[in-house]
Protein backbone atom coordinates (compact mmCIF):
# COMPACT_ATOMS: atom_id res chain seq x y z
CA UNK A 1 0.00 0.00 0.00
CA UNK A 2 0.90 3.59 -0.56
CA UNK A 3 0.65 6.36 2.05
CA UNK A 4 -1.41 8.73 1.11
CA UNK A 5 1.01 11.62 1.03
CA UNK A 6 4.27 11.18 -0.58
CA UNK A 7 7.60 12.94 1.12
CA UNK A 8 9.81 14.79 -1.62
CA UNK A 9 12.86 14.09 0.03
CA UNK A 10 16.05 15.84 -1.35
CA UNK A 11 19.03 14.31 0.89
CA UNK A 12 22.10 16.73 0.43
CA UNK A 13 23.64 15.34 3.82
CA UNK A 14 23.78 11.82 2.36
CA UNK A 15 24.64 13.10 -0.77
CA UNK A 16 27.39 15.55 0.30
CA UNK A 17 29.15 13.40 2.88
CA UNK A 18 30.16 10.12 2.40
CA UNK A 19 31.90 8.45 4.57
CA UNK A 20 29.68 10.57 7.31
CA UNK A 21 27.18 8.05 7.97
CA UNK A 22 26.25 4.50 7.51
CA UNK A 23 22.93 3.60 5.56
CA UNK A 24 20.70 1.94 7.89
CA UNK A 25 17.49 0.44 8.08
CA UNK A 26 14.78 0.69 10.89
CA UNK A 27 13.32 -2.48 12.54
CA UNK A 28 10.47 -4.36 12.24
CA UNK A 29 7.90 -2.73 14.81
CA UNK A 30 5.63 -5.19 15.49
CA UNK A 31 2.23 -2.68 15.40
CA UNK A 32 2.91 0.98 14.24
CA UNK A 33 0.16 3.48 15.20
CA UNK A 34 0.41 7.31 15.13
CA UNK A 35 -0.35 8.01 18.75
CA UNK A 36 -0.02 11.63 18.12
CA UNK A 37 0.11 13.81 15.56
CA UNK A 38 1.40 17.63 14.77
CA UNK A 39 -1.19 18.90 12.02
CA UNK A 40 0.39 22.43 12.27
CA UNK A 41 3.77 21.74 11.59
CA UNK A 42 2.68 19.01 8.92
CA UNK A 43 1.08 21.90 7.34
CA UNK A 44 4.09 24.28 7.23
CA UNK A 45 6.45 21.69 5.58
CA UNK A 46 3.19 21.27 3.32
CA UNK A 47 2.42 17.83 4.13
CA UNK A 48 -1.32 16.66 4.23
CA UNK A 49 -0.60 13.49 6.66
CA UNK A 50 -3.20 10.85 8.15
CA UNK A 51 -2.77 9.69 11.84
CA UNK A 52 -4.92 6.66 10.58
CA UNK A 53 -2.68 6.22 7.90
CA UNK A 54 -1.07 2.83 8.49
CA UNK A 55 1.32 3.29 5.50
CA UNK A 56 2.44 6.35 7.39
CA UNK A 57 2.67 4.88 10.57
CA UNK A 58 5.13 2.12 9.50
CA UNK A 59 7.23 4.82 7.67
CA UNK A 60 7.62 6.67 10.53
CA UNK A 61 8.13 4.13 13.08
CA UNK A 62 11.37 2.92 10.99
CA UNK A 63 9.54 -0.24 9.26
CA UNK A 64 9.14 0.70 5.96
CA UNK A 65 11.34 3.05 3.59
CA UNK A 66 9.47 5.72 2.07
CA UNK A 67 10.29 6.34 -1.53
CA UNK A 68 12.75 9.00 -2.05
CA UNK A 69 14.15 8.66 1.66
CA UNK A 70 18.04 6.96 2.12
CA UNK A 71 17.66 6.69 6.01
CA UNK A 72 20.80 6.77 7.59
CA UNK A 73 22.38 6.28 10.68
CA UNK A 74 24.99 9.71 11.36
CA UNK A 75 28.23 9.75 13.26
CA UNK A 76 29.34 11.99 15.42
CA UNK A 77 31.73 12.04 19.12
CA UNK A 78 30.75 14.15 21.66
CA UNK A 79 31.98 15.26 25.47
CA UNK A 80 29.67 13.71 27.97
CA UNK A 81 30.12 15.58 31.19
CA UNK A 82 32.91 16.57 30.13
CA UNK A 83 34.60 13.23 29.25
CA UNK A 84 35.34 12.46 25.26
CA UNK A 85 34.21 9.75 23.56
CA UNK A 86 35.55 9.73 20.38
CA UNK A 87 32.51 7.61 18.61
CA UNK A 88 29.30 8.13 19.82
CA UNK A 89 26.68 8.43 16.94
CA UNK A 90 22.75 8.06 16.05
CA UNK A 91 22.63 4.69 18.19
CA UNK A 92 18.91 4.69 18.11
CA UNK A 93 18.04 7.25 15.20
CA UNK A 94 18.09 7.53 11.60
CA UNK A 95 17.88 10.13 9.40
CA UNK A 96 15.09 9.58 6.66
CA UNK A 97 16.05 12.64 4.82
CA UNK A 98 15.52 15.91 4.21
CA UNK A 99 12.58 17.88 3.15
CA UNK A 100 11.98 21.55 2.29
CA UNK A 101 9.11 23.42 4.20
CA UNK A 102 6.42 26.07 1.79
CA UNK A 103 8.81 28.36 2.44
CA UNK A 104 11.88 26.41 1.16
CA UNK A 105 13.70 26.02 4.32
CA UNK A 106 15.48 22.87 4.67
CA UNK A 107 13.89 20.50 7.38
CA UNK A 108 15.68 16.52 8.82
CA UNK A 109 13.18 14.05 9.48
CA UNK A 110 14.96 11.66 11.57
CA UNK A 111 13.42 8.91 13.54
CA UNK A 112 14.39 8.20 17.06
CA UNK A 113 13.75 4.55 18.60
CA UNK A 114 13.66 3.07 15.16
CA UNK A 115 16.22 0.57 16.87
CA UNK A 116 19.77 -0.61 16.70
CA UNK A 117 22.03 0.46 14.00
CA UNK A 118 25.88 -0.02 14.15
CA UNK A 119 26.08 3.09 16.52
CA UNK A 120 24.57 1.40 19.44
CA UNK A 121 27.06 -0.04 21.72
CA UNK A 122 25.38 -1.83 24.67
CA UNK A 123 22.07 -0.04 23.96
CA UNK A 124 19.02 -1.59 22.61
CA UNK A 125 18.19 1.49 19.79
CA UNK A 126 14.59 2.08 21.18
CA UNK A 127 12.47 4.54 22.87
CA UNK A 128 9.51 4.34 25.25
CA UNK A 129 6.52 6.47 25.28
CA UNK A 130 6.70 8.24 28.01
CA UNK A 131 10.25 9.70 26.82
CA UNK A 132 9.25 10.53 23.32
CA UNK A 133 5.91 12.42 24.44
CA UNK A 134 8.45 14.37 27.11
CA UNK A 135 10.36 15.29 24.08
CA UNK A 136 7.28 16.06 21.83
CA UNK A 137 6.21 18.40 24.54
CA UNK A 138 9.15 20.47 25.85
CA UNK A 139 9.83 20.81 22.14
CA UNK A 140 6.42 22.23 21.04
CA UNK A 141 6.53 24.19 24.52
CA UNK A 142 9.67 25.76 23.04
CA UNK A 143 8.50 26.44 20.31
CA UNK A 144 5.47 28.36 21.43
CA UNK A 145 7.86 30.65 23.43
CA UNK A 146 10.08 31.61 20.42
CA UNK A 147 13.12 29.71 20.58
CA UNK A 148 14.71 27.44 18.24
CA UNK A 149 13.98 23.94 18.73
CA UNK A 150 13.73 20.57 17.23
CA UNK A 151 10.52 20.21 16.77
CA UNK A 152 7.78 16.78 16.87
CA UNK A 153 6.17 15.94 13.64
CA UNK A 154 4.43 12.74 15.47
CA UNK A 155 5.02 9.93 18.22
CA UNK A 156 4.17 6.72 17.04
CA UNK A 157 3.85 3.55 19.60
CA UNK A 158 5.23 0.39 17.91
CA UNK A 159 2.76 -2.14 19.57
CA UNK A 160 6.31 -3.26 21.25
CA UNK A 161 6.73 -3.94 25.26
CA UNK A 162 10.36 -2.79 25.91
CA UNK A 163 12.26 -3.48 29.07
CA UNK A 164 13.63 -0.42 31.42
CA UNK A 165 12.52 -0.49 34.65
CA UNK A 166 9.59 -2.79 34.01
CA UNK A 167 8.12 -3.15 30.63
CA UNK A 168 6.39 -0.03 29.25
CA UNK A 169 5.06 0.81 25.63
CA UNK A 170 7.29 1.28 23.09
CA UNK A 171 7.38 4.63 20.82
CA UNK A 172 9.51 6.10 17.96
CA UNK A 173 9.77 9.78 17.75
CA UNK A 174 9.38 11.16 14.33
CA UNK A 175 10.80 14.93 14.57
CA UNK A 176 12.10 17.69 12.63
CA UNK A 177 15.51 20.13 12.99
CA UNK A 178 17.31 22.13 10.95
CA UNK A 179 19.63 19.45 10.59
CA UNK A 180 21.18 17.04 12.92
CA UNK A 181 25.00 18.40 12.87
CA UNK A 182 26.66 18.98 15.78
CA UNK A 183 29.87 19.94 17.76
CA UNK A 184 30.03 16.64 18.27
CA UNK A 185 30.21 15.74 14.10
CA UNK A 186 32.97 18.06 14.28
CA UNK A 187 34.89 16.28 16.95
CA UNK A 188 33.86 13.01 15.28
CA UNK A 189 36.78 13.74 12.42
CA UNK A 190 38.93 16.31 14.15
CA UNK A 191 39.65 13.44 16.81
CA UNK A 192 40.81 10.79 13.66
CA UNK A 193 42.85 13.71 12.33
CA UNK A 194 40.52 14.17 9.55
CA UNK A 195 40.72 17.42 8.21
CA UNK A 196 40.05 16.81 4.98
CA UNK A 197 36.43 15.74 6.33
CA UNK A 198 36.19 18.66 8.97
CA UNK A 199 36.61 21.52 6.25
CA UNK A 200 33.92 19.57 4.18
CA UNK A 201 31.42 19.36 7.14
CA UNK A 202 32.20 23.21 7.75
CA UNK A 203 31.83 23.65 3.83
CA UNK A 204 28.20 21.81 4.10
CA UNK A 205 27.50 23.73 7.55
CA UNK A 206 27.78 26.94 6.03
CA UNK A 207 26.19 26.67 2.78
CA UNK A 208 23.27 25.01 5.06
CA UNK A 209 23.16 27.63 7.74
CA UNK A 210 25.26 30.52 7.34
CA UNK A 211 24.79 30.99 3.19
CA UNK A 212 26.01 34.87 3.99
CA UNK A 213 29.95 33.40 5.22
CA UNK A 214 30.52 31.54 1.53
CA UNK A 215 32.56 34.66 0.47
CA UNK A 216 33.85 35.73 3.91
CA UNK A 217 37.63 35.72 3.74
CA UNK A 218 38.05 34.07 6.48
CA UNK A 219 35.00 31.93 6.36
CA UNK A 220 35.99 29.24 8.98
CA UNK A 221 36.29 31.46 11.62
CA UNK A 222 33.18 33.57 10.71
CA UNK A 223 31.45 30.26 11.10
CA UNK A 224 32.55 30.01 14.34
CA UNK A 225 31.87 33.11 15.21
CA UNK A 226 28.08 32.96 13.79
CA UNK A 227 27.98 30.07 15.33
CA UNK A 228 28.86 31.23 19.02
CA UNK A 229 26.22 33.96 18.64
CA UNK A 230 23.87 31.90 17.94
CA UNK A 231 24.83 29.68 21.29
CA UNK A 232 24.73 32.92 23.05
CA UNK A 233 21.46 34.24 21.80
CA UNK A 234 19.68 30.71 22.35
CA UNK A 235 21.39 30.13 26.07
CA UNK A 236 20.00 33.54 26.90
CA UNK A 237 16.50 32.72 26.11
CA UNK A 238 17.07 29.25 28.16
CA UNK A 239 17.57 31.09 31.30
CA UNK A 240 14.73 33.78 30.96
CA UNK A 241 12.28 31.24 30.56
CA UNK A 242 13.96 29.04 33.20
CA UNK A 243 14.68 26.05 31.03
CA UNK A 244 17.44 23.76 31.95
CA UNK A 245 18.36 21.85 29.18
CA UNK A 246 20.33 19.03 31.38
CA UNK A 247 22.59 17.31 29.06
CA UNK A 248 24.60 20.04 27.81
CA UNK A 249 27.06 17.46 26.10
CA UNK A 250 29.06 18.70 23.09
CA UNK A 251 26.91 15.89 21.12
CA UNK A 252 23.89 17.86 22.05
CA UNK A 253 25.10 21.37 21.01
CA UNK A 254 23.64 22.04 17.25
CA UNK A 255 25.25 24.27 14.99
CA UNK A 256 21.97 25.52 13.71
CA UNK A 257 21.35 27.05 17.22
CA UNK A 258 18.48 25.25 18.03
CA UNK A 259 17.86 23.54 21.03
CA UNK A 260 18.30 19.62 20.75
CA UNK A 261 18.22 16.60 22.59
CA UNK A 262 15.27 16.68 25.31
CA UNK A 263 16.19 14.01 27.78
CA UNK A 264 16.10 15.14 31.05
CA UNK A 265 15.48 18.73 30.75
CA UNK A 266 13.13 20.62 32.54
CA UNK A 267 11.34 24.18 33.23
CA UNK A 268 12.37 25.60 36.85
CA UNK A 269 9.34 26.15 39.30
CA UNK A 270 11.03 28.03 42.54
CA UNK A 271 14.16 30.44 41.18
CA UNK A 272 17.36 29.20 42.18
CA UNK A 273 20.44 29.33 39.85
CA UNK A 274 21.69 26.17 41.14
CA UNK A 275 18.83 23.88 40.18
CA UNK A 276 20.22 20.92 38.58
CA UNK A 277 16.90 18.52 38.11
CA UNK A 278 18.90 15.16 36.20
CA UNK A 279 19.39 12.44 38.24
CA UNK A 280 22.26 11.57 36.10
CA UNK A 281 24.09 15.32 36.70
CA UNK A 282 24.94 14.31 39.92
CA UNK A 283 27.96 17.25 40.43
CA UNK A 284 25.43 19.86 38.85
CA UNK A 285 27.56 20.58 36.09
CA UNK A 286 24.80 21.37 33.68
CA UNK A 287 22.98 23.34 36.61
CA UNK A 288 20.81 26.26 35.49
CA UNK A 289 23.24 29.52 36.44
CA UNK A 290 26.20 27.31 34.42
CA UNK A 291 24.32 27.01 31.68
CA UNK A 292 26.06 30.09 29.71
CA UNK A 293 29.49 28.98 30.98
CA UNK A 294 28.62 25.42 29.65
CA UNK A 295 28.54 27.19 26.46
CA UNK A 296 31.68 28.25 26.37
CA UNK A 297 32.78 25.44 27.03
CA UNK A 298 31.12 23.62 24.65
CA UNK A 299 32.01 26.11 22.19
CA UNK A 300 36.17 25.96 22.76
CA UNK A 301 35.66 22.32 21.84
CA UNK A 302 34.02 23.53 18.72
CA UNK A 303 36.91 25.39 18.31
CA UNK A 304 39.46 23.09 19.06
CA UNK A 305 38.37 21.30 15.89
CA UNK A 306 39.11 24.60 13.60
CA UNK A 307 42.27 25.40 14.29
CA UNK A 308 43.69 23.50 11.36
CA UNK A 309 41.59 25.28 8.88
CA UNK A 310 41.39 28.74 9.92
CA UNK A 311 45.61 28.99 9.79
CA UNK A 312 46.98 26.33 8.55
CA UNK A 313 50.52 27.11 9.37
CA UNK A 314 50.19 29.09 12.47
CA UNK A 315 48.11 27.32 15.12
CA UNK A 316 48.94 30.28 17.54
CA UNK A 317 47.55 32.90 15.44
CA UNK A 318 44.22 29.94 15.12
CA UNK A 319 44.18 30.20 19.00
CA UNK A 320 44.44 33.92 19.17
CA UNK A 321 41.88 34.56 16.91
CA UNK A 322 39.55 31.87 18.51
CA UNK A 323 40.33 33.05 22.11
CA UNK A 324 38.96 36.71 21.02
CA UNK A 325 36.05 35.14 19.23
CA UNK A 326 35.41 33.14 22.82
CA UNK A 327 35.61 36.04 24.58
CA UNK A 328 32.83 37.48 22.29
CA UNK A 329 30.66 34.83 22.86
CA UNK A 330 30.73 35.96 26.98
CA UNK A 331 29.69 39.44 25.57
CA UNK A 332 27.05 38.86 22.96
CA UNK A 333 25.84 36.44 26.00
CA UNK A 334 25.64 38.96 28.64
CA UNK A 335 24.18 41.51 26.21
CA UNK A 336 20.96 39.46 25.04
CA UNK A 337 20.88 38.48 28.66
CA UNK A 338 20.32 42.12 29.67
CA UNK A 339 17.86 43.12 26.98
CA UNK A 340 15.67 40.01 27.43
CA UNK A 341 15.82 40.84 31.04
CA UNK A 342 15.24 43.85 30.77
CA UNK A 343 12.39 43.16 28.48
CA UNK A 344 10.61 41.14 31.25
CA UNK A 345 10.64 43.66 33.52
CA UNK A 346 9.36 45.83 31.27
CA UNK A 347 12.76 47.72 29.67
CA UNK A 348 12.44 48.45 26.39
CA UNK A 349 16.59 49.43 26.13
CA UNK A 350 17.48 48.00 29.14
CA UNK A 351 21.57 49.09 29.61
CA UNK A 352 24.50 48.66 31.44
CA UNK A 353 23.12 50.12 34.51
CA UNK A 354 20.35 47.73 34.62
CA UNK A 355 22.43 44.58 35.17
CA UNK A 356 22.79 45.56 38.83
CA UNK A 357 19.03 46.20 38.90
CA UNK A 358 18.22 43.16 37.78
CA UNK A 359 20.71 40.79 39.65
CA UNK A 360 19.67 42.34 42.97
CA UNK A 361 16.09 40.71 41.94
CA UNK A 362 17.21 37.66 41.01
CA UNK A 363 18.98 37.44 44.57
CA UNK A 364 15.97 38.37 45.82
CA UNK A 365 13.71 36.05 44.04
CA UNK A 366 16.13 32.89 44.78
CA UNK A 367 16.36 34.14 48.94
CA UNK A 368 12.26 33.60 48.58
CA UNK A 369 12.05 30.65 46.54
CA UNK A 370 9.67 32.73 44.48
CA UNK A 371 8.22 30.86 41.52
CA UNK A 372 10.29 32.09 38.40
CA UNK A 373 7.73 32.61 35.98
CA UNK A 374 4.96 33.52 37.95
CA UNK A 375 7.08 36.28 39.36
CA UNK A 376 7.54 38.27 36.23
CA UNK A 377 4.00 37.85 34.97
CA UNK A 378 2.32 39.11 38.35
CA UNK A 379 5.03 41.72 38.09
CA UNK A 380 3.83 42.95 34.72
CA UNK A 381 -0.01 42.89 36.07
CA UNK A 382 1.10 45.12 38.92
CA UNK A 383 1.32 47.66 37.05
CA UNK A 384 -2.34 48.18 35.64
CA UNK A 385 -4.30 46.42 38.12
CA UNK A 386 -4.64 45.53 42.07
CA UNK A 387 -5.58 42.15 41.91
CA UNK A 388 -1.82 41.71 39.92
CA UNK A 389 -0.16 43.89 42.70
CA UNK A 390 -2.02 41.32 45.28
CA UNK A 391 -1.00 38.03 43.30
CA UNK A 392 2.87 39.38 43.07
CA UNK A 393 2.96 40.17 46.57
CA UNK A 394 1.23 36.60 47.96
CA UNK A 395 3.99 35.06 46.39
CA UNK A 396 6.69 36.28 48.71
CA UNK A 397 6.67 34.92 52.45
CA UNK A 398 7.65 38.21 52.88
CA UNK A 399 6.26 41.00 50.46
CA UNK A 400 8.38 43.30 52.44
CA UNK A 401 11.36 41.40 51.05
CA UNK A 402 11.07 42.78 47.59
CA UNK A 403 9.50 46.79 48.61
CA UNK A 404 12.20 48.35 48.23
CA UNK A 405 13.16 46.52 44.68
CA UNK A 406 9.77 47.45 43.35
CA UNK A 407 10.63 51.24 44.18
CA UNK A 408 13.64 51.58 42.69
CA UNK A 409 12.09 49.52 39.10
CA UNK A 410 9.44 52.06 39.27
CA UNK A 411 11.44 54.72 39.24
CA UNK A 412 13.63 53.33 36.17
CA UNK A 413 10.31 52.69 34.49
CA UNK A 414 9.40 56.14 34.88
CA UNK A 415 12.97 57.17 33.39
CA UNK A 416 11.95 55.24 30.44
CA UNK A 417 8.35 57.19 30.43
CA UNK A 418 6.45 54.82 29.02
CA UNK A 419 2.30 54.65 29.89
CA UNK A 420 2.08 51.64 32.46
CA UNK A 421 -0.57 49.82 30.04
CA UNK A 422 1.70 49.46 27.76
CA UNK A 423 4.44 48.14 29.76
CA UNK A 424 2.35 45.98 30.94
CA UNK A 425 1.37 45.03 27.44
CA UNK A 426 5.08 44.12 26.31
CA UNK A 427 5.71 42.34 29.75
CA UNK A 428 3.04 39.89 29.22
CA UNK A 429 4.30 39.24 25.36
CA UNK A 430 7.38 38.07 26.68
CA UNK A 431 6.40 37.00 30.38
CA UNK A 432 4.95 33.30 29.50
CA UNK A 433 1.82 32.68 32.30
CA UNK A 434 1.84 28.61 31.12
CA UNK A 435 5.29 26.58 30.85
CA UNK A 436 5.13 22.72 30.94
CA UNK A 437 5.24 22.65 34.72
CA UNK A 438 7.07 19.34 35.89
CA UNK A 439 4.15 18.23 37.99
CA UNK A 440 1.42 18.64 34.74
CA UNK A 441 4.11 16.72 32.09
CA UNK A 442 4.78 13.72 34.08
CA UNK A 443 1.02 13.45 35.17
CA UNK A 444 -0.10 13.42 32.06
CA UNK A 445 2.81 11.22 30.64
CA UNK A 446 1.51 8.53 33.27
CA UNK A 447 -1.85 8.77 32.03
CA UNK A 448 -0.29 8.05 28.38
CA UNK A 449 2.08 5.34 29.41
CA UNK A 450 -0.17 3.36 32.34
CA UNK A 451 -3.57 3.71 30.13
CA UNK A 452 -2.88 4.54 26.47
CA UNK A 453 -5.03 7.76 27.11
CA UNK A 454 -3.31 10.52 25.58
CA UNK A 455 -5.97 13.46 26.24
CA UNK A 456 -4.04 15.01 28.95
CA UNK A 457 -1.27 14.76 26.89
CA UNK A 458 -3.36 16.42 23.79
CA UNK A 459 -5.15 19.18 26.37
CA UNK A 460 -1.29 20.29 27.49
CA UNK A 461 0.09 20.57 24.49
CA UNK A 462 -3.12 22.66 23.56
CA UNK A 463 -2.55 25.20 26.86
CA UNK A 464 1.02 25.32 25.53
CA UNK A 465 0.66 26.69 22.17
CA UNK A 466 -0.65 29.79 23.42
CA UNK A 467 1.64 30.24 26.09
CA UNK A 468 1.62 34.23 26.52
CA UNK A 469 -2.60 34.28 26.52
CA UNK A 470 -3.76 34.14 30.06
CA UNK A 471 -7.27 32.08 30.03
CA UNK A 472 -10.36 31.72 32.20
CA UNK A 473 -10.54 27.97 33.05
CA UNK A 474 -7.14 26.97 32.90
CA UNK A 475 -5.60 28.35 36.15
CA UNK A 476 -4.81 24.95 36.93
CA UNK A 477 -2.14 24.69 34.21
CA UNK A 478 -0.65 28.10 35.62
CA UNK A 479 -0.01 26.90 39.31
CA UNK A 480 3.36 25.77 40.92
CA UNK A 481 3.46 22.00 41.88
CA UNK A 482 1.57 21.25 45.03
CA UNK A 483 3.66 20.87 47.80
CA UNK A 484 2.69 16.78 47.71
CA UNK A 485 4.60 16.64 44.31
CA UNK A 486 7.70 17.21 46.17
CA UNK A 487 11.01 17.78 44.57
CA UNK A 488 11.78 16.80 40.78
CA UNK A 489 14.16 14.76 39.20
CA UNK A 490 14.19 13.97 36.14
CA UNK A 491 15.65 10.65 34.11
CA UNK A 492 17.35 10.27 31.14
CA UNK A 493 14.46 8.20 30.82
CA UNK A 494 15.53 6.89 26.62
P1 LIG B 1 22.07 11.20 24.57
O1 LIG B 1 22.32 10.99 26.02
O2 LIG B 1 20.63 11.08 24.21
O3 LIG B 1 22.66 12.46 24.05
O4 LIG B 1 22.75 9.99 23.82
C1 LIG B 1 24.13 9.72 23.90
C2 LIG B 1 24.49 8.56 23.00
O5 LIG B 1 23.86 7.35 23.44
C3 LIG B 1 24.09 8.73 21.56
O6 LIG B 1 25.09 8.13 20.76
C4 LIG B 1 22.80 7.94 21.48
O7 LIG B 1 22.51 7.52 20.17
C5 LIG B 1 23.10 6.78 22.39
N1 LIG B 1 21.89 6.15 22.95
C6 LIG B 1 21.06 6.66 23.89
N2 LIG B 1 20.08 5.78 24.16
C7 LIG B 1 20.27 4.69 23.40
C8 LIG B 1 19.60 3.44 23.23
N3 LIG B 1 18.49 3.12 23.92
N4 LIG B 1 20.11 2.57 22.33
C9 LIG B 1 21.22 2.85 21.63
N5 LIG B 1 21.90 4.00 21.74
C10 LIG B 1 21.44 4.92 22.61
MG1 LIG C 1 22.45 13.26 22.21
MG1 LIG D 1 18.99 11.79 24.22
Amino acid sequence: TRPATTFAFDNSFARSLEGFYVPWQGEQAPKPRIAHLNEALAEQLGLSLDASDETLAAILAGSETAEGSEPIAQAYAGHQFGGFSPQLGDGRALLLGELLDTEGQRFDLQLKGSGRTPFSRGGDGKAVLGPVLREYIMGEAMHALGIPTTRALAAVTTGEQIRRQGLKPGAVLARVASSHIRVGTFQFFAARGAWDGVSKLADYTIMRHYPELIDKENRYLALFEAVARRQAQLIAQWMQVGFIHGVMNTDNVALSGETIDYGPCAFMDQYDSATVFSSIDRNGRYAYGSQPQIGQWNLARFAETLVPLIAPDDENLAAELLTDALTEYMASYKQAWLTGMGRKIGLASAEGKDTALIQILMGTLQGEHVDFTLFFRRLGDSLVSTEGKVALLALFDDPEAIAGWLKDWQARLEEEGRPADATAEAMAKVNPIYIPRNHLVEAALQKAEDFADLSEVRQLLDVLSNPYEERKGLEDYARPAPSDFGPFVSYCGT
